[in-house]
């Protein structure tokens, strides 16, 4: 062991988790004696310590800069646990609205997962952690803005805007004149308010990327847009109930700014209550004051209409807030966007087993479904689903599924050309399931066969959880 690490021109990475899956994403880097950690998430398909990254194979100690891409539950949600329940003694950064959306998030991951624990009777593991651990953690949380770069004992790094969700951040790291970008979760595609993904100005020597949707690659957005809309108004059209499982905040404010634009067009068929749209959360308000707080940082698009219509985009016309569903009077068509995403537990939950027994219905997936979760199982069709309350119960699944994806990642000609222009002759994947990231790493080895056996040779690297990704750059670095 002390052989491996006395190596001082070596980088080491050391995945903990999200290597060759999706979901408790946390990555180790290891150059001249430094450690920086990136991300520390939780699986959603698991639950208590399950969901956690491999800890116990690392010595967190060693930690000197955890850095948090975004405030996805799969990249943040164990950050509480390693800030107060390991002896991690690091610093944290993150991006000021990761950092004030993670707040309202995980005290609601907090009281979700105790309530999946009561019903369980008390045979689920511990809770990972409190809501005074949160708050604790929370104070020694630091901000950074996006392209100011920040130097901790001569660990350098810089966010850079990578689209997906408001606040998420593609982080520089440049440790002794090595450079490595980490993508986090990233997008390329100009939506209605998050600028897209950047191209830092200084090169890279490694690029540790996301591979979530491998080589598939996806429909253009008009036609998205177009699809998701139509597919909703024939639904109400004819009665029925439209359920949108979404992640509370993020991608739900992206459905909800084309929902009420297209409510608003057509006023006369589904406006003033005749076909409501709800969005049921108990974060709903708080997040949307969030979104409401950062319009400066969105894309130009949403600025100039902030700016001409003088009225907050995020004030909608056509959507109201639920905080539970005792307040909700179910009679007639509705569209109803309801969180957790994947339909775990939650509102989501209880309203898919009361409306999936009727035809008329439909579930519409719109994010990315983990393996393992209610959400990835729906789009099997099945003939049944179980009650989350009893799974001895089962519920006839009639209602029709559909999956329309806005979860934000890049597809593969996105990715490709992203990969083309870092230019960097190391890649490492994560964040993708075994069979996608192979393709992707395949695709990406015959896209640079040209260069192989020259000194611009690009190199690909896969690793599985908890295996190391050694790469020598023997002395060609120099500290500056
Ligand atoms: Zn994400």
């Amino acid at each position: 062991m002390t052989e491996e690490k006395l190596d001082t021109n070596s980088f080491r990475f050391f995945g903990l988790g999200g290597s060759n899956e999706v979901g408790r994403s946390c990555h180790i880097l290891q150059y001249k004696g430094k450690t920086v950690m990136l991300d520390a998430g939780v699986h959603p398909a698991h639950q208590g310590i399950a969901s956690l990254p491999f800890y116990d194979e690392f010595d967190l100690s060693q930690v000197e800069v955890l850095l948090i891409s975004h405030f996805h539950l799969d990249h943040a949600a164990s950050l509480p646990y390693v800030m107060q329940r390991t002896n991690f003694q690091g610093r944290v950064f993150m991006t000021h609205p990761t950092k004030a959306i993670y707040r309202w998030l995980l005290s609601d991951f907090v009281k979700v997962t105790n309530i999946g624990n009561d019903n369980a009777g008390g045979v689920s593991d511990e809770n990972l952690y409190t809501d005074e651990d949160l708050a604790e953690s929370f104070d020694r949380i630091e901000t950074v803005d996006y392209h100011s770069t920040i130097d901790v004992n001569g660990i350098k790094f810089t966010a850079y805007h990578a689209g997906h969700v408001l606040g998420a951040a593609m982080f520089q790291v440049e440790i002794a004149g090595l450079r490595i970008l980490f993508t986090g979760d990233y997008s390329r595609e100009l939506d209605r308010h998050l600028n897209s993904a950047e191209i830092p100005t200084l090169p890279s020597d490694i690029l540790i990327v996301e591979s979530t949707f491998g080589t598939a690659t996806h429909e253009p957005r008009t036609s998205k847009e177009k699809k998701l809309t139509q597919l909703i108004h024939t639904t109400v059209s004819k009665g029925g109930r439209v359920l949108l499982p979404v992640f509370a905040l993020g991608r739900a404010q992206e459905i909800m700014l084309i929902l009420d634009e297209y409510w608003s067009q057509h006023a006369e068929q589904l406006g003033n209550g005749q076909v409501p749209i709800f969005y049921a959360s108990n974060l709903a308000r708080k997040c949307m004051s969030v979104f409401q707080t950062y319009v400066n940082m969105m894309n130009d698009k949403i600025r100039k209409k902030f700016r001409d219509s003088q009225t907050n985009p995020f004030i909608f016309k056509n959507i109201s807030y639920l905080k539970n569903l005792d307040e909700f009077q179910d009679f007639g068509p509705s569209v109803m966007l309801a969180s957790p995403g994947m339909l775990q537990n939650g509102l989501s939950r209880d309203l898919l087993e009361k409306w999936c027994p009727d035809e008329k219905n439909l579930v519409l997936i719109t994010g990315y479904s983990v393996e393992g979760t209610m959400a990835k199982f729906l789009m099997l069709e099945p003939e049944t689903i179980p009650s989350i309350n009893n799974s001895d119960v089962s519920i006839p699944r009639r209602c029709q599924v559909e999956e329309i994806s806005f979860a934000a990642h890049v597809d593969f000609r996105e990715n490709l050309e992203f990969v083309e222009k870092i230019g960097a002759p190391n890649i490492i994947l994560v964040h993708g399931e075994s069979n996608p990231m192979g393709r992707l790493k395949s695709a990406l080895l015959s896209n640079f066969s040209s260069l192989k056996g020259t000194e611009d040779e690009v190199r690909v690297y896969n690793p599985r959880n908890c295996v190391a990704v050694d790469l020598e750059f023997k002395g060609v670095k120099i500290a500056k």
